[in-house]
This record gives structure tokens, C-alpha cells and sequence, in this order.
């Protein structure tokens, strides 16, 4: 969980609130979707790792193939077998596909936010 130091958790700035992948500030320009416990990914890092897990690799039908090492996912926590996409910022930051796809819904269908998901 990223947190800036000193974060009062009764009133959440949105400079306290930083990327788990790219460590960047939350900004109006740069959109970013909560995973559990304050864990975020940011529009732009969405962007990258969506394009690599879920447009590059095809169709997903292998949700359920436990063909991948197990790793905790950083937004939902959960020990899991399906890919995953590692931060190339931070090498301890991964994104299970299912956060990844979730977290693109999110920003897709937020009418405020121009993020697309990229096809
Ligand atoms: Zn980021
Ligand atoms: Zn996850």
C-alpha cells in the first residue's frame, strides 16, 4: 500500500495517494482505481499493463489454467496462478489480469475520466 507518510486516513489528500506501480501522485490528469487496502494503479500504468496481459496475450479463456507461478496480486492481495503484469518500475508491484480488467471497466465507464480501454 502506498501511502505518503504522515497521511491522516480521516481526510485523504489526493498528493497522498500514489501509484503501487509508477509511485506518482494521484492528479486530475492522471486517473487511478483502488484496490483493497488503499493499493492503487494509476491511468497510465492501466494503460501499459492492460495492453500487455489482456490486448497482446488474445482471448481470455485461461482464467482458470493454473499454468503461471503463484504470486500475490498488489490490488487484490490474493495468492493467485493467472498472469500477471509486473511493474517495470517496481519489481515487487504485480497486477493479476482480473484487478487489471476490473480496474479498466472502472476508468472505461467513467464518464469524467478520458481513458479507453486500448483494443
Ligand atoms: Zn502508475
Ligand atoms: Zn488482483
Amino acid at each position: 500500500m502506498m501511502r505518503r507518510d504522515g497521511t491522516n486516513d480521516e481526510n485523504v489528500q489526493m498528493s497522498d495517494v500514489m501509484c503501487d506501480s509508477c509511485g506518482s501522485e494521484w492528479t486530475l490528469e492522471r486517473p487511478m482505481v483502488e484496490g483493497h487496502q488503499g493499493s492503487c494503479i494509476c491511468g497510465p500504468c492501466l494503460m501499459v499493463a492492460y495492453t500487455e496481459l489482456v490486448v497482446d496475450a488474445g482471448p481470455d479463456d485461461d482464467d482458470d489454467e493454473a499454468t503461471v507461478e503463484e504470486r500475490s496480486c498488489t490490488l487484490c492481495l490474493e495468492a493467485k496462478t493467472i498472469p500477471m503484469w509486473q511493474s517495470p518500475m517496481t519489481e515487487t508491484a504485480w497486477f493479476c489480469r482480473q484487478c487489471l480488467k476490473r480496474a479498466a471497466g472502472v476508468l472505461h465507464k467513467d464518464p469524467d475520466i478520458p481513458w479507453v480501454k486500448p483494443k
